[in-house]
Parts: structure tokens; C-alpha cells; sequence
């Protein structure tokens, strides 16, 4: 399934490197941009779409949507998270022709949400796009890196500005994207310029842009489920998080979850010293490392049976074979001897659960006596994948410790951060459409992740809405979200600006007409 990414050497990059767009050069990564070399109608589309996009279009269209500090962890970025919608998305998408409204949200907390739609014919296939509006606290006074959080800055391949990553950029470029397959379908069909709008994409597309993301998504699924006729489509197709790699389209299905919980030994009142009734009283911080080494060896090897997955199925071992999972410049390096043995890094992250042990503490670390600590806590999370049930979870673990003599261990759910985990086949045929259109653009073949190996509220869209969700991240690892310094590749950006319109196109294609539809 996944071509040798030396395919991509092939292509004859279409500007030198170091040649400046939009503010940027093209010297960091590499990416072969302009694929096209014929002159079917799908050519010309990517051409002008990398023309657009080299005269500064993109990086216009973003300058104020940054410049919109959209806190949503912050009561201060409230008025802006309406006036982000109201300003920036319905205007630009009334402009391509679409029925926008902007509602409050159903949750009665929360910021606002939008839902567009651009119906041509019920009986043409639906897209619903997703994005989020919000971003996180803008950090103002640690950046190092362009002129802070609230100002679009192009330096080198690199536009800093809060957002840009997460998930201004990325929802911008898709918005864009679907603009610049309107104004070729115009020009396909016989329109006048300015009446680029008019024009038939060949399928009905919906949007919903939310404005409460970064905290934790308020109102999402209760959206959903309220709003389910009028969000009904066939697909999910919408951008968030990171590429495998900064140079390799990517795509992902759905993501993992997460539950975290506490893990408590409490046996007395207070401490007692430790030469007077060491070797007479039990150690609770000794308790606690035992209960948490037998979850998990020495290598972090799961050992509580209803946690290892049984989804590693050979489609999904087919799709993350020959990954390479990579932080990019400044992250970590992998510990290949950490994990389930016999897994390959990528199918550790992507395929498989994780046992973290996040905080531990006994006694007093920073000030240490000479006493037996009275309790010890350590706050722990698994990460899971589909293929175990999230709602055995904790009982299975509490089964676990009761079988090892643990019972003095307590077991504390924790009331936030939990995240089911969702997953759509790599054979799915919406994501081999999808990879075959994207590498129709790039030239190479996109990554398939099954899922994210970080969390997203994907559930609203695949369990809420029922739709197969496919992801098309534009950012990379190293891309400082939820830090200072957050930025988006110039390069990547514009590839990615070009892949969308090329999925876009191909939508309205008769081909695409035939692909698995939802009944309603
Ligand atoms: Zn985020």
C-alpha cells in the first residue's frame, strides 16, 4: 500500500531550492511541488493553485485570522472566538456560496459553532469538513521566534503566529482549497470570472468549525447528535495534526484514547519513624511500585490482559509497514529496546496501547525524612487503541491487582482527558480514494496511520454522525502547537494547499460518484 518514498525523488521539483514563497523558502524540506506536467483541466487547477498561493495568497487569507487572538482556555478570547466566525469563516465561505449560520452553543458553555452548506443535488455525495477556530493561551511573552502569538511572520520556510498549526492554517488551506476547485470549475464550465461561485463542484459540501477545541471540545457531540440531519454526509474529510514526517503526505483515521486515573495506597494516619518501625510497617511507596511493575515490565510491556489489543490486524500491520516514525528536528530520539517486543515503533504508536505513569510521589520528595510516608499516589494514563473495551478499562485492572494481592491498591478515575479511541479500516474504500487522489497531486504515495497516536474528539464524527472519517494533517511534529514559537511549513503548506484541491477536483469527478454512500 505504501509506494518507497523515493518515488518523490522522480519529480522534477518545479522551483529550485531556495527559491523564495511567499516570505519563505523552499531549502528545508523537501518537497517536489509542482507534479503537474500536462494540461488536463486538473493540471492547470494545481498550477494556479501553487501560482496562488506563491503570490502571497495563502499567507493574506491567514494574516488576520492570527492576528484574531481566539482564546479558548481564556475568558479574555471569548468575543473573539464569535467574531473569528462572524469575520473571518462566513464571510469567505458565503462568498463560495454557501448557506452559513452561526449558532450558540447547545451545551450552554462553550463558544459558538458554524455550520455551512453548499447543496448542488441531494443525490451527489456529501463532504462534511471540520476545523476549530480556538486556539490555546497565546503565550505572549515567551516567544523567541517572530513577532509574537498575534502576528502572521514569515521567516525562512517557517510562518510563526498562533494557530497557524493548530488549526487556523490548516482549516484555511482546505477552505482555500475548495475555493481555487470553484474558480477552475467556472472556468471548465463557461462562467464569467466573477461569477466563479455559481459554478458545480459535482458534489454537495458542509462545514462545521467549532470554537471550543482546546477546551475540550464543549457542545461537540451534543452537536452532533442535535444537528445530525443537517450534518449528515458521507464522508468526513478535514485537517488537523501532524504529518509522519514534514516531507510525506500523510493521512489517519481516527485516533487513540486515553483514560487517566490515580492509583492510591493509604494504610495510616501519619509517618512513623523509620528506625523505630522500619521492618514493623508496611511501605506504602514500596506497595505502589509493585502494583505498577506488575501492569506493566521493565520494558513497559503491558501485562494486564484486557489491554493488549487484538486489532493488529494484517491490514493495519500492511499499512504501518516501513513508517518511520520521526520527531523532526529538536524531538526526542526513540528508545528501540521500550515497548512490546516484536513491534515496530510505528506500530507501537499507532497500533498498540501505552501504560504511562505520569506523577508518583511518596513522603515528601522535596524535603525527605526519616519516616515510613503514611500513603503514595501515582497519577497513570493509558493510551488505547481500538480493539479493547474502554469500559473495562479500570474493572479490568482492578481484576488485575485483586489477582496479584493488590487489593490495598485503590483505583481513582480520574474526571478528565478521557478520549474513546476510533479507527476506519485502511482498506476502507474512502481512504484508498483518498491516498490514490493524493499522490495524483504529489507524486507520492500519502503515510496511512489507522489512527492518530494522540487523541481527538474523532467520536462525534464516527460514532455521533456515523461517517468514515479521514484526516489530512498539514502540520509536523515539530510544529511548537500548544507552545510559543507555533508555526506551519511554508513548503508543506503549499504542497498541502495544492493535495486538497486535487482531492477536491477528483470529488466531482464521476469516479467519485461511486464510492460507499450513507442511506438516509
Ligand atoms: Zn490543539
Amino acid at each position: 500500500m505504501s509506494a518507497p518514498s523515493s518515488v518523490a525523488e522522480t519529480f522534477t521539483p518545479g522551483q529550485p531550492a531556495g527559491e523564495k514563497t511567499a516570505g519563505g523558502t523552499m531549502g528545508s524540506t523537501q518537497i517536489s511541488p509542482d507534479r503537474p506536467q500536462g494540461d488536463t483541466a486538473r493540471d492547470r487547477l494545481l498550477s494556479s493553485t501553487a501560482a496562488w498561493f506563491d503570490s502571497d495568497g495563502l499567507f493574506n487569507v491567514l494574516a488576520p485570522r492570527v492576528a484574531c487572538p481566539s482564546e479558548s482556555q481564556d475568558p479574555r478570547g471569548a468575543p473573539h472566538l464569535q467574531a473569528y466566525l462572524s469575520e473571518q469563516i462566513q464571510p469567505a465561505l458565503e462568498a463560495m456560496g454557501f448557506t452559513v449560520e452561526i449558532l450558540s452553543n447547545p451545551s450552554g458553555k462553550g463558544g459558538p459553532l458554524l455550520l455551512a452548506e453548499r447543496i448542488e443535488d441531494v443525490s451527489l455525495p456529501t463532504v462534511l469538513g471540520y476545523g476549530h477556530g480556538d486556539v490555546i493561551r497565546g503565550q505572549e511573552n515567551s516567544w523567541t521566534r517572530g513577532q509574537g502569538p498575534w502576528t502572521l511572520c514569515a521567516d525562512g520556510d517557517r510562518w510563526y503566529g498562533r494557530g497557524t498549526a493548530d488549526n487556523k492554517g490548516q482549516h484555511s488551506i482546505n477552505l482555500c482549497a475548495m475555493e481555487q476547485v470553484l474558480r477552475a470549475r467556472a472556468l471548465e464550465q463557461g462562467l464569467p470570472t466573477a461569477n466563479w461561485a455559481e459554478a458545480r463542484l459535482g458534489f454537495n459540501a458542509k462545514w462545521l468549525i467549532e470554537t471550543g477545541e482546546e477546551a475540550g471540545s464543549p457542545g461537540l457531540h451534543q452537536a452532533c447528535r442535535t444537528w445530525r440531519d443537517r450534518l449528515s454526509a458521507d464522508v468526513l474529510i478535514a485537517s488537523d495534526g501532524p504529518r509522519l514526517q514534514p516531507s510525506r503526505p500523510t493521512m489517519f483515521m481516527g485516533s487513540r484514547g486515553a483514560m487517566n486515573f490515580d492509583l492510591v495506597v493509604d494504610l495510616r494516619e501519619g509517618g512513623h519513624h523509620s528506625g523505630n518501625w522500619g521492618g514493623l510497617l508496611a511501605n506504602p511507596g514500596l506497595i505502589l511500585a509493585h502494583a505498577i511493575a506488575s501492569i506493566a515490565d521493565e520494558r513497559g510491556s503491558i501485562q494486564v490482559p484486557e489491554w493488549r489489543p487484538n486489532s493488529l490486524t494484517p491490514a493495519v500491520r500492511q499499512a504501518l509497514n516501513g513508517l518511520q516514525v520521526d520527531g523532526g528536528e529538536g524531538g526526542p530520539s526513540i528508545d528501540e529496546q521500550w515497548g512490546e517486543p516484536g513491534l515496530t515503533p510505528a506500530e507501537r504508536v499507532f497500533a498498540w496501547c501505552s501504560f504511562e505513569v505520569l506523577a508518583f510521589e511518596t513522603g515528601n520528595p522535596a524535603q525527605p525524612v526519616n519516616a515510613i510516608p503514611p500513603r503514595a499516589r501515582a497519577h497513570c494514563q493509558l493510551r488505547h487503541v481500538v480493539g479493547i473495551d474502554a469500559s473495562d478499562i479500570l474493572p479490568a485492572l482492578r481484576r488485575h491487582l485483586d489477582a496479584h494481592g493488590f487489593q490495598q491498591v485503590r483505583v481513582e478515575k480520574f474526571p478528565k482527558g478521557e478520549f474513546p479511541a476510533t479507527r476506519l479500516d485502511p482498506d476502507h474504500p474512502w481512504v484508498k480514494w483518498t491516498a490514490r487522489s493524493i499522490e495524483r497531486s504529489t507524486g507520492q504515495a500519502p503515510a496511512i496511520l489507522p489512527n492518530l497516536g494522540g487523541s481527538l474528539p474523532n467520536d462525534a464524527f464516527s460514532v455521533d454522525l456515523g461517517l468514515p472519517t479521514v484526516w489530512i494533517p498539514h502540520s509536523y511534529p515539530s510544529c511548537s502547537q500548544h507552545a510559543p514559537n507555533e508555526h506551519l511549513l511554508a513548503s508543506v503548506a503549499r504542497q498541502a494547499l495544492m493535495l486538497m484541491a486535487g482531492v477536491y477536483w477528483d470529488l466531482g469527478e464521476a469516479a467519485a460518484q461511486a464510492l460507499p454512500r450513507i442511506q438516509r
